[in-house]
């Protein structure tokens, strides 16, 4: 345990395997070797690999490790691991040795059979191989289990068909960093060798009493509230938003932070969310591979250490209806060995011919797969918060601000840009307070894909989704604009001229994409349909996108996925859909059947009860009580008519042949059916004797913390 006040920078990557512990254990000469395969991408011969899995274990031992695990990410959201010990056969004194080998390090073969594949299987073999990813770096968890030698791995099927988000993120970071540096050489930069991702991930997340979520088994088995009226306070207040944190959230923040420091995240914000028992956390940017890794460890730090304080971290996007959702904020910018921030527009961007090249490809990714970057944010739970007037809209567009809108226009409407619109003062009126400088890009929440000074802030993805798919989509798009620049441009005779004119194309040619405006209005989406932009409101109608001609197209090009591993993905989340609708189905009959009907009952035989009593006693008036009763009985018939619909539509379901028409079938006729049933019983709620009502309310979920 650490001690109550502590120095961040003595703890701060205590249990990462990182340079400075490569650099301290390993002999010189492997060190320099790994440093070569971590940049060069080499693989790691035997003899290397076999040294540094001495010098990790060693290492892993000192922090109390006994079991080291390859830590990977199957399509299924989340991370698997399967657990070894290091310990060997007995030795003929009865005590054991410790061992870990070199191929143990860099190779694993857990059963794939149990992750989905995608019908990937079928066709390959049940095996798989989990890979090591030497640029993340390995490290120690400690927790209830003990302490583990994790190893950030990739995940592939026998044939090296790709089976989780880390390996085309890898070979999207390849591509992006050849194009990139394809693209530099031909804007006259000799000094750059490579180009990576920085990515920084704000997590958005609730945290309630854990009493209370085991009392709602719609939360514990879906992650999700099934019913539940709104509370008489929400968030209209605006008190929650950056409020004072109270003692006992703070209590979890400080064990969630040096957990995290301890792992070298580095957790930098907190702060209370829009609404009450939502917060938000956020490290500071990484390199693309390492933030996604971190952003699992994040996740699952998140939830562990809410366990120790007797709460619950919910990461679902939407865990209370009409309450604010979770989502991430992937913010996004590219960055060359030598320091070069290629979206920093500097002071005056109408002369940083570079950045505007880079910008404008950028509004080509985007606009030419918006679909795809879409999809690449679908998941279930996300489907009740894009669209839903607090998230992003469904429709992609690129928010670029005041200035830089301006300066595309000079170069649009005159073919030369002149001048750049300055950054203005803002007055506090105070005067020893200082005036800010008001940033000349400045903010909109509102927009999916918002240019924020110096990087795009992508803000569609779910907070419970991986960030690998998103990120592995943004590199690969931009990849393929640079690419298609750098044909045009190497055979140009003037480059210069032939940039301008570059630049001049796409801007004029994916202006549609560019949104400033409020991104929430209902004018938006009439003047997206106008400008021809998809707007796809849910994850069914998302994952055609997948498998477009033009996906694959992109895809193959930049070997970063193949048509087929493209098909078992689509295959993947379709089933995913379908077998999560059906998990809430089931749950939510569990409910309505075992703990809503029976308490309504029970509420009306006391309803009644009080009638003839109140009649033998007095012979008064009960008109108001007979109104209460028949106004529950009716809500309670049409309670089991939408009860019996949904059992209906749910056991058939099941029975729908092919993956996207069941899911289909539960998008329309079983999600349906639970909002009806839903309906009924949010009224239920409201007229029903709380101490009677079988499970804690809204107002207790959210305010009890
Ligand atoms: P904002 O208030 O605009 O959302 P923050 O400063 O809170 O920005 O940063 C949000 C996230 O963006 C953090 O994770 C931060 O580290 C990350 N970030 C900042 N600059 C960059 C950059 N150049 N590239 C990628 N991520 C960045
Ligand atoms: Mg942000």
């Amino acid at each position: 345990m650490t001690d109550k006040y502590y120095n961040v920078a003595d703890i701060f990557g205590e249990n990462v395997f990182n340079d400075a512990a490569m650099k301290e254990r390993l002999p010189g000469k492997i060190y320099r070797k790994l440093k070569e395969t971590i940049k060069n991408g080499h693989e790691l011969d035997l003899e290397t690999a076999d040294v540094i899995a001495h010098e990790m274990k060693e290492w892993a031992i000192e922090k109390g490790a006994t079991h080291f695990t390859h830590w990977f990410q199957p399509l299924t959201g989340v991370t698997a691991e399967k657990h070894d010990s290091f310990i060997t056969a007995p030795m003929e004194n009865g005590k054991v040795l410790m061992s870990f080998s070199g191929k143990e390090l860099i190779k694993g073969e857990p059963d794939a059979s149990s992750f989905p594949s995608g019908g990937l299987r079928a066709t390959f073999e049940a095996r798989g191989y989990t890979a090591w990813d030497p640029t993340s770096p390995a490290f120690v968890r400690q927790d209830a289990a003990g302490a583990t030698l994790c190893i950030p791995t990739a995940f592939c099927s026998f044939t090296g068909e790709a089976l989780d988000q880390k390996t085309p993120l890898l070979r999207s970071m390849e591509a992006l960093d050849r194009q990139t540096i394809r693209l530099l050489r031909l804007l006259g930069n000799t000094t750059s060798t490579s180009a990576t991702p920085s990515v920084g991930i704000e997590q958005e997340y609730f945290i309630i009493d854990r009493q209370n979520f085991l009392k709602r088994k719609d939360l514990v088995y879906t992650g999700r509230t099934l019913v539940g009226a709104m509370p008489p306070k929400g968030q209209e207040m605006d008190d929650h938003y950056f409020g004072a944190i109270r003692e006992r959230i703070a209590a979890f923040m400080r064990d969630v932070n040096t957990q995290l420091w301890k792992l070298g995240v580095a957790a930098k914000t907190q702060h209370n969310e829009v609404a009450p028992a939502q917060h938000e956390l956020a490290p500071i940017y990484a390199q693309a591979n390492v933030a996604v890794d971190h952003n699992q460890m994040i996740m699952e730090t998140l939830k562990k250490v809410a366990y120790r304080h007797d709460l619950q971290c919910l990461l679902h996007e939407k865990p209370f209806a009409g309450v604010n959702g979770s989502g991430k904020h992937d913010n996004w910018s590219l960055v060359t060995d030598d320091g070069i921030n290629l979206l920093d527009p500097g002071k005056t961007p109408h002369e940083n011919i570079q950045f505007l090249l880079v910008l404008c490809c950028i509004l080509k990714a985007v606009d030419e797969h918006a679909d795809l970057l879409r999809e690449s944010a679908a998941d279930v739970g996300n489907d009740h918060r894009l669209g839903a007037d607090e998230a992003p809209p469904a429709v992609i567009s690129v928010y670029l601000g005041t200035q830089l809108q301006d300066v595309l226009n000079q170069l649009i409407d005159t073919g030369a840009a002149t001048h750049s619109i300055g950054e203005e003062t803002l007055k506090t009126g105070v005067r020893s307070l200082p005036d800010f400088l008001k940033d000349a890009t400045d903010r909109n929440r509102t927009s999916p894909f918002a240019f924020t000074g110096n990087k795009f802030e992508f803000r569609m993805v779910g907070s419970e989704d991986s960030v690998g798919e998103p990120n592995t989509v943004i590199n690969t798009i931009i990849a393929e604009a640079f690419s298609d620049a750098c044909d045009v441009l190497e055979k140009a005779d003037d480059i210069d001229l032939a940039v301008h004119d570059l630049i001049k194309e796409y801007a004029s040619a994916h202006q549609r994409i560019v949104f400033n405006g409020n991104g929430y209005s209902k004018e938006w989406i009439e003047e997206a349909a106008r400008r021809g932009l998809p707007h796809i409101k849910n994850m069914v109608d998302a994952i055609p996108a997948l498998t477009h001609e033009k996906t694959v197209r992109l895809f193959e090009k930049f070997g970063v996925l193949t048509r087929l591993e493209l098909a078992s993905r689509a295959e993947i989340e379709y089933e995913i859909y379908a077998k999560k609708i059906n998990i809430e189905a089931k749950t939510f009959i569990d409910i309505a059947r075992k703990q809503i009907i029976p308490a309504v009952i029970r509420y009306t035989t006391v309803l009644a009860e009080s009638i003839n009593q109140i009649r033998m006693a007095a012979d008064a008036d009960v008109s108001t009580q007979t109104q209460m009763l028949l106004e529950v009985s009716d809500l309670l018939a049409g309670t089991r008519l939408a009860l019996s619909k949904l059992e209906q539509v749910e056991s058939e379901g099941l029975k729908v042949e092919g993956a996207r028409e069941r899911a289909v079938y539960y998008r329309d006729e079983v999600a349906t059916a639970m909002v009806t049933l839903r309906a009924h019983i949010d009224k239920l709620e409201m007229l029903v004797d709380k101490e009677m009502w079988p499970m804690p309310s809204y107002g207790d979920l959210l305010f009890e913390v």
